[in-house]
């Protein structure tokens, strides 16, 4: 990786998404402001409307494609960037949207909207890295800032950014924490979840959602029937687990159909 040049242009972009990973970076407040001194801010739709003409040395990227007009609009955005990285669940895994991938999205559309001819959308909620190349992926719903900070940082520096590729349990661990699932039998992702989150779940005595995705090596079906096996959690239950903020994410995916009855 290249150390990148005296002043940076950073562009940060939406695609669909609620704009919470946008936010985190915004809540770094105190950084936020040393790294704006650091890089020319290009495009930051939660900060200011302006955009100026690429190419950019960096480009973060949150929002999942869900509409042909993004599936071109990123194309666009990886040529004119050195490096993109994509931040959040939905810009690594689809998101929450990617729920439709296991249903038709007209039958929501015509549900939920009183002209579903309106709505022109793709089937599926896809990642940015099903469409173009990704220098790196930050997970989370949101992205932790802390996390968020020490990739940006990275990238200026020329270096590979420091982000645990473990499970939360270690994380949870660390903490000092009283295992739920141990000590409450209350049903916790952590064990094949990618930490970075800080285990605060587990903190407030509840199991882990998965907001981070699925760690690097998770045995999903081996978790998947523990929890079955000691826990006395069914099917629908698990299914629901895994398909929450990641659902499409290839580990979390598989286990749910899995059990799809
Ligand atoms: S990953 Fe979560 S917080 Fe970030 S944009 Fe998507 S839904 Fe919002
Ligand atoms: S509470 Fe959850 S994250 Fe913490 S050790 Fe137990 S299973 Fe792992």
């Amino acid at each position: 990786m290249r150390r990148l040049p005296e002043k940076p242009k950073l562009a940060v972009w939406k695609f669909a998404s609620c704009d919470g990973c946008q936010l985190s970076l915004l809540d770094c407040e105190d950084e936020l402001l040393a790294v704006a001194g650091k890089v020319e801010i290009a495009h930051f739709a939660e900060a200011s409307r302006a955009v100026s003409p690429g190419p950019y040395d960096l480009s973060l990227v949150e929002g999942s494609i869900t509409t042909a007009t993004d599936a071109e609009r990123i194309q666009k955005i990886r040529r004119e960037s050195k490096y993109l990285v994509t931040i959040g669940a939905c810009a690594t895994a689809g998101g929450i949207q990617a729920l439709r991938n296991f249903k038709d999205v007209r039958e929501f559309a015509a549900i939920v909207y009183a002209h579903p001819d309106y709505i022109d959308a793709l089937a599926d909620s896809t990642p940015i890295a099903n469409h173009v190349r990704v220098d790196f992926e930050l997970r989370g719903c949101p992205v932790n800032k802390r996390q968020l900070l020490e990739v940006i940082s990275a990238f200026l520096a020329g270096r590979k950014p420091n982000t645990p590729p473990h499970a939360v349990c270690q994380e949870c661990k660390r903490r000092g924490l009283v295992c739920v699932m141990v000590a409450h039998g209350t049903p916790c992702l952590g064990p094949v979840t990618q930490a970075g989150c800080g285990a605060i779940c587990p903190a407030y005595g509840r199991g882990c959602y998965g907001c981070f995705g699925p760690q690097e090596t998770p045995n999903t079906h081996a978790f998947a029937e523990w929890c079955s096996a000691r826990l006395g959690i069914g099917d629908p239950d698990l299914v629901r687990a895994f398909r929450t903020y990641n659902a499409a994410a290839e580990p979390f995916r598989k286990e749910s159909v899995t059990r799809e009855h």
